[in-house]
């Protein structure tokens, strides 16, 4: 049985003050063995902090990027091996934010994942198509090649450590979320597509959806049979949402 997985995408918000808050009533409300795996990925420089305010608690660390290089000149970039150094656990690479803000190409993203391997993180690599590509009928052709390139690179046994999300971009920060059924049709493509190379493997992958998930619509998304929990935006900067959310992900 896959475990299913909330993970927090705190993007470019908050401050010291706001996030020691926001993870305090986090670590308050949550349950101490929650069913489904619990994750926050603040901005990198509240990393460290983040880090010690959860130790030894149910909830995990991740970043939101990570340079594809392991070490050198990089001016700006963050490691693998400094986010594993400050207690991450999972990084988030590929999001669409970062593909189509900083041009992020398919073989960088899968760069960045292979480098989160290398060190022992669990890269959550985020797929998902524009409202232009699922109105021409593109979803598939676009995920397909988002996927691949990574399968290209890591083989499936890249995945085997490793976490899926599918975000289809119009859902993100708009309100509106994937329909269930919507967001089924793709994950069950995305297992498929790695079940072509390795059965075993895609029957455990967990495939996270992301898009507009709120405490409102998270139990109906999650409910769906190859939706293993959600990446979570805007509701994951409120506590009790986050944990409305975290609550809807444990196993029936
Ligand atoms: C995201 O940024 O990964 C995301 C899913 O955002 P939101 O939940 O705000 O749509």
């Amino acid at each position: 049985m896959r475990r299913p997985i909330v993970a927090g995408n705190w993007k470019m918000h908050g401050s010291r003050a706001e996030n020691a808050r926001l993870i305090e009533e986090l670590l308050a409300g949550a349950p101490a063995t929650p069913k489904a795996t619990c994750l926050v990925c603040p901005p990198f420089v509240y990393l460290l902090e983040a880090s010690r305010q959860l130790r030894d608690s149910s909830i995990s660390l991740g970043g939101q990027d990570v340079c594809a290089d392991t070490q050198g000149a990089f001016t700006g970039e963050i490691s693998s091996a400094m986010l594993k150094d400050v207690g991450c656990e999972y990084v988030i690479v590929g999001h669409s934010e970062r593909r189509l803000l900083y041009r992020e190409s398919d073989q960088l993203v899968a760069r960045k994942f292979g480098a989160a391997l290398s060190k022992g993180l669990i890269p959550i690599l985020c797929v998902g198509e524009q409202l232009a590509d699922r109105e021409a009928g593109r979803t598939r052709e676009v995920v397909a090649r988002q996927l691949d390139v990574v399968l290209e690179l890591c083989g499936a046994t890249g995945l085997e450590q490793a976490v899926v999300a599918y975000e289809p971009v119009w859902a993100i920060g708009t309100g509106r979320n994937a329909a269930p059924e919507q967001a089924q049709e793709v994950h069950a493509y995305i297992r498929a597509r790695i079940g072509a190379r390795d059965a075993r493997i895609a029957a455990a992958t967990r495939i996270l959806y992301g898009g507009s998930v709120k405490a409102g619509n998270a139990a109906e998304l999650f409910a769906m049979p190859d939706v293993d929990g959600g990446l979570i935006g805007g509701a994951s900067l409120k506590a009790d949402e986050f944990l409305t959310i975290l609550a809807a992900a444990g196993p029936a």
